[in-house]
């Protein structure tokens, strides 16, 4: 497809350690761009747009651009990154691209954008990085739960997800219960070139429910507006999770539709802090026996645009989200396979959940994405089973 592009001078620089937010953000400004890169520099902004559009439409995309610029910088202060553990330099055998292999063996197939079948490796090295999860939540004798796919749009209106990050969600719908409606719907339904189903909009329901972004959530709202007996909850659960990611959707890296297992846990701050620390001392020990190069570092959300910064610094300021990032040597980047969270009281202020006392429950939840941890094993230990750590006996290729 032919690309235009537009270049322009930020409103304002974008300092080094907000580019890539930026970057991610510009995503969503306008549906014909189809790529968005800010100069090293900070101050120009390069738009890659589908088609070429004419002077006022270019002056609008350049304005809405500036918006964000502005909005996301504009008083920005660089947050003062903490690494609790860094294993970043531990030898590792390979540094190629593992979606290239992982294409070549049939071992990922795509579906749409950002949605893939996996195959028996990356689902053998899942169910082992899943076993070792496991012994984690079994360290603090988790409760296991089940939740579904799908979460109501009143929870999540509740803990202001709406405002927080609404770019990334996910609606699910339903034809209305009307019979010429659906009468129409089954003669007629067909995809159009790009995918997209050729229904008109008041075929479907109100939207209700939407596609889950996050495991911990379902936890938090089945514990709402009641006073926990033993002041105390430790969980863990696996689920789907779904967060839109727009043009930066990119192989197993970054996924509409992924799988994160969690170990919950709801009490005192002095509970939930102790145990996040607990369980990233255990997992420190398990990266060790699996070879992973790594660290941990303070991280934040990718709140939206408006939200940004207030919240990003609150996170940064409170120390509340730590990220295990591990070493992709094949673009000399990192990548977050995990995160060791600590939402304070949000969770127990939104939704009437409390302690004995009758103050707010604290929450905290330590989360993997199942796909990532797959990826940067693969980005680092390649496909030849005989260069893997000897803790993979037990995968049996
Ligand atoms: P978070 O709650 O954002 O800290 O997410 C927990 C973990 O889920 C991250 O550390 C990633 O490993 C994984 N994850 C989050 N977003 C995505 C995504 N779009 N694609 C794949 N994995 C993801
Ligand atoms: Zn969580």
């Amino acid at each position: 497809m032919p690309e235009f592009t537009y270049e322009f001078t930020a409103s304002e620089v974008v300092p080094e350690f907000l580019v890539g937010e930026v970057q991610s953000k510009l995503a969503y400004v306008d549906e014909d761009i189809n790529k968005a890169t800010v100069s090293p520099t900070g101050d120009r902004i390069t738009l890659h747009l589908r088609l070429s559009p004419d002077k006022q439409r270019l002056a609008e995309l350049e304005e809405k651009t500036q918006r964000v610029v502005l909005s996301m910088v504009k008083g920005a202060y660089k947050p003062k990154v903490q690494v609790l553990e860094d294993h970043l330099d531990r030898p590792i055998p390979y540094n190629l691209d593992p979606h290239i292999e992982l294409a070549a063996r049939g071992e990922i197939s795509q579906e749409t954008q950002g949605v893939f079948a996996l195959g028996p490796l990356v689902s053998r090295l899942i169910n082992y990085f899943e076993r070792r999860f496991l012994e984690l939540a079994d360290s603090f004798e988790a409760a296991p739960y089940r939740f579904p796919t799908l979460i109501p749009a009143r929870y999540l209106e509740r803990v202001k997800y709406f405002q927080a990050f609404p770019h990334s969600l996910t609606f699910a719908t339903h034809l209305r219960e009307d019979l010429d409606a659906i009468d129409h719907f089954a003669q007629n339904a067909a995809c159009q070139h790009d995918g997209a189903l050729t229904v008109p909009l008041d075929t479907f329901s109100p939207i209700q429910t939407l596609l889950s972004p996050a495991v911990c959530y379902h936890l938090y709202f089945a514990l709402a507006d009641q006073s926990l007996p033993q002041g105390k909850v430790v969980a863990t659960a696996v689920g789907n999770c779904f967060r839109y990611e727009s043009i930066n959707l990119s192989s197993l890296e970054r996924l509409w539709n992924f799988t994160m297992r969690e170990v919950i846990f709801i009490g005192e701050k002095e509970f939930v802090l102790e145990n996040r620390e607990i369980a990233r001392q255990r997992m420190s020990g398990v990266f060790e026996e699996i070879g992973l190069a790594y660290r941990v570092e303070s991280a934040n959300d990718p709140f939206f645009i408006g939200e940004f910064r207030k919240q990003a610094a609150f996170q940064s300021a409170f120390q509340l989200k730590f990220e295990i990032r591990a070493r992709l040597p094949f673009k000399d980047s990192t990548l977050a396979v995990g995160s060791y969270n600590y939402h304070q009281d949000f969770f127990g202020r939104h939704l009437n959940m409390t302690l004995p006392d009758g103050s707010p429950a604290h929450t905290g939840c330590v989360a993997f994405g199942l796909e990532r941890m797959a990826y940067a094993f693969l980005a680092q230990y390649g496909f030849d089973p005989r260069d893997w750590p000897a803790a993979f006996k037990e995968v049996g290729l």
